[in-house]
């Protein structure tokens, strides 16, 4: 099923209300997806379900939410400017353009064996203008990562909540790269989701929490229910290494098109606050009142992206199963992170006593739990669309719920059903999705 598994998650993506092509009755911006009504549930569920693990499960990291315009003077100061770039080349016949380090035949185009031009420099960063005039002084760019936003507002932290080291700071917002090569879906886009975490350690501790924050990080995708199988580490060798990095290990995902990043954690030693310090000539060092110290804590970035995330979940969660003579497609997301808990489906949709009785279901569990309503075919039609975006539980309403005040569940994953009292089904399901 591999082989295909891409094409049938991205159909079903678009079928069911996931994941679109942006702009697409203008003919689609390449490689710009935009999330429907299950897709935006499912994104939020992942986010907040990071926001719990990293923020309010912890007591030393702060949310955080800062602009996506900055100050031009960071990117040179982050190394950005000169250093955020990948090389390229392009076909002279063609004119397609290639990252250099994705061609093992360097001399020629791998889509038509024309000639390359010599790979040059490009930097990724979208530039743009900030007021009515275009001119150097007014450019600005887009950020390519959430993580700037963090360090410049050090100081900030510092003297409003006052914490001591090691401490963090969590953000999730959209960063932008103008990647030479995106593609695969929604893993490589231009514009694109982080979350990122930026943990504040004595240097001398930044070993051991890195080691913390990649077991930390690892075990929060277990838990989200992927595939232990489907995921690995991968350490950095010297030469993988970002700029500002002394050491990294990514967290990788077996996706249909090969083991791929989700998530970088890197120790991003104390270079961002001294390459700020110096820029901004404000002194970003913490200063320890005990020992009476003053020094440029170390930082412990895990950096992630909500889309490749996303992603993996969606692929990971698609099964096919035959169901006697037909092919059931279910979504087994874990129960925190699918769209939809509840379908509360009438048996016969002719009969207005049971369509009555089945939205006053829905409407009085809707208050508490995500919950749909849906009457629009035959049961087996139904249950096969909420299988189709990992709806939880269906809820069926039929002839004899009227008389003994009772519905049908039925469980996703088992299939399995069960006779619930009406008076408790509201504590049945919030029991069961606790
Ligand atoms: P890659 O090597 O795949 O280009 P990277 O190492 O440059 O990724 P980082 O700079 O470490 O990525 O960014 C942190 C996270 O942000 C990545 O692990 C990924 O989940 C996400 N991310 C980065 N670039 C993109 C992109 N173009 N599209 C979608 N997500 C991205």
């Amino acid at each position: 099923m591999s082989e295909n598994l891409m094409d049938k998650v991205v159909s079903l993506c678009k079928r069911r209300g996931f994941i679109f092509h942006s702009s697409e009755i203008y003919g689609g911006l390449s490689n710009t997806w935009d999330y429907g009504p299950y897709g935006v549930e499912l994104k939020n569920n992942l986010k907040r379900s990071w926001w719990k693990s990293v923020v309010y499960e912890r007591d030393d990291v702060f949310g955080m939410d800062a602009a996506i315009l900055m100050h031009p003077k960071v990117w040179e100061a982050s190394g950005h400017v000169e250093n955020f770039f990948d090389l390229k080349s392009d076909c002279k016949s063609c004119k397609k353009r290639f990252k250099v380090a994705d061609i093992k035949e360097r001399k020629k185009c791998p889509e038509c064996g024309g000639e390359l031009t010599e790979a040059r420099p490009f930097n990724l960063m979208f530039k743009t203008h900030q007021g009515a005039v275009e001119d150097a002084a007014s450019s600005i760019y887009l950020r390519p990562e959430t993580a700037q936003g963090m360090f410049v507002n050090f100081l900030n932290i510092l003297d409003s909540k006052h914490p001591k080291l090691p401490f963090g700071l969590a953000q999730i917002g959209k960063a932008f790269r103008n990647e030479i090569t995106p593609g695969n879906f929604t893993f490589r886009t231009r514009e694109f989701e982080q979350m990122e975490i930026e943990y504040f350690v004595r240097p001398e501790e930044a070993d051991e929490k890195l080691e913390e924050w990649i077991e930390a990080r690892f075990n929060w995708y277990l838990n989200l229910g992927i595939r232990k199988d489907n995921l690995r580490q991968h350490p950095h060798g010297k030469d993988e290494l970002a700029h500002y990095a002394k050491a990294c290990t990514d967290i990788e995902y077996n996706f249909p098109f090969g083991w791929s990043e989700l998530e970088g954690i890197a120790n991003r030693t104390d270079f961002d606050l001294r390459q700020h310090s110096q820029a901004s000539g404000k002194d970003l060092q913490y200063f320890d009142n005990v020992a009476k110290e003053r020094f440029y804590p170390y930082i412990i970035e895990p950096s992630g992206g909500v889309d490749r995330s996303v992603l993996a979940l969606l692929v990971d969660a698609y099964n096919e199963e035959k169901v006697k003579d037909d092919l059931r497609v279910v979504l087994k997301l874990h129960k925190d992170l699918a769209p939809v808990k509840v379908a509360v489906l009438p048996l016969l949709r002719n009969r207005p006593e049971i369509v009555e009785l089945a939205k006053k279901i829905a409407r009085n569990l809707k208050k508490s739990v995500v919950t749909v309503y849906d009457d629009t075919g035959a049961i087996g039609k139904l249950y096969r669309r909420q299988d189709e975006v990992g709806t939880l539980y269906c809820v069926t309403v039929d002839v004899q719920s009227l008389e003994d005040k009772q519905v049908t569940v039925r469980h996703r994953d088992t299939m399995q059903q069960e006779r619930v009292s009406i008076d408790n089904l509201k504590n049945y399901l919030e029991e069961k999705l606790a």
